[in-house]
């Protein structure tokens, strides 16, 4: 007669990881008021667009930014003041 207990520890096992979501870095917070690409006042253009870019957040006017961020992301975030990096 053979005990079903191994199977359900194992059950335990391959499920609880899946359970317990992995939880991702917490992006930058946007720092400004306005539209990285477009400079506009968030909101003025309808609801901001917030998307996150190398671990920081960032938020455009309108979709359409974001495909203009997505060409040249390195100029737009230079834009962002005192970004965190590592310094020697
Ligand atoms: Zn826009």
């Amino acid at each position: 007669m053979r005990s079903i207990l191994p199977f359900l520890v194992l059950f335990a096992g391959v499920l609880a990881p899946a359970a317990e979501a992995t939880p991702e870095a917490k992006p930058i917070p946007y720092p400004l008021k306005t539209c990285i690409v477009s400079g506009e006042e968030l909101g003025s253009m309808g609801k901001p667009v917030t998307v996150v870019r190398e671990g920081r957040e960032i938020a455009v006017c309108c979709k359409g930014c974001i495909k203009t961020f997505d060409k040249e992301p390195a100029k737009y975030l230079k834009k962002l003041p005192s970004t965190p990096a590592a310094k020697p």
